[in-house]
């Protein structure tokens, strides 16, 4: 290797230290996820300079790939611990997708937008991500037939509130994880019990819109 190739491997581990370790995250298996997930093969090709920075970076129809500490900060409050099935709503680049994978049985991932779901559909086949699902529609109304869903992920913001079909395809006990509000969101930690909904603000957020016709 010359030097100044940069190998990806030593940059995502010290993008996990700086990062994601240094801002609390703890759960070892998000952070074994987060270690072995290769972020750069997530982002476009002229910008994998730019892959662990601490920011989100653009792929294409004005979306976005998460920013690290984000993508793990979900993942923790997903509580995964290996045999859940899970729902993601925004497929984008498929990188969350792969760090839920790693953890989880099965990942169902939907995307609004073609390009980037055919895309994402090929990186993770690529990198043999065999436990992910992705499809194809307007995530807000969930995915009926794979439901009901230990842990679900919005990484689109709804401008008012969390749609129903999402909180009625979360099981008992499940955690769903969403940014709610306009151009600044609060992100969301709602817990089911029974038909109760028990809701947690987290931290304020910016992520890209939630597509499709009005709530
Ligand atoms: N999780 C992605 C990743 O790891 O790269 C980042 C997601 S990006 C911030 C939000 C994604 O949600 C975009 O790709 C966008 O096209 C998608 N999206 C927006 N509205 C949607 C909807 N109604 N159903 C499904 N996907 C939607």
């Amino acid at each position: 290797m010359t030097t100044d190739m940069v190998d990806p491997r030593s940059e995502r581990l010290e993008m996990v230290e700086r990062q994601i370790v240094a801002r609390g995250i703890r759960d070892p298996l998000v952070l074994s996820a987060m270690r072995t997930v290769p972020r750069h093969e997530f982002v476009p090709e002229d910008l994998r300079d730019l892959a662990h920075d601490d920011r989100p970076l653009p792929i294409g129809h004005g979306q976005t790939i998460s920013q690290p500490y984000i993508v793990a900060l979900m993942t923790e409050l997903a509580e995964l611990r290996g045999e859940e099935s899970v729902l993601e709503v925004g497929t984008g680049s498929g990188y969350q997708a792969a760090v839920l994978a790693e953890i989880a049985a099965r990942v169902y991932t939907i995307e609004f937008v073609e390009p980037l779901l055919r895309a994402a559909a090929a990186t993770l086949a690529r990198l043999h991500y065999r436990n992910v699902v992705p499809r194809l529609g307007d995530g807000r109304l969930g995915w009926k037939e794979m439901a009901p869903f230990d842990a679900i992920l919005v990484t689109a913001a709804p401008a008012y509130r969390i749609p129903q079909d999402l909180l009625d395809q979360l099981a008992d006990g499940g955690r769903l994880v969403a940014p709610v509000g306009g151009e600044v969101q609060m992100l969301s930690l709602v817990r089911r019990r029974g038909r109760t909904f028990e809701r947690r603000d987290i931290t304020a957020v910016r992520f890209v819109p939630l597509l499709g016709a009005a709530e």
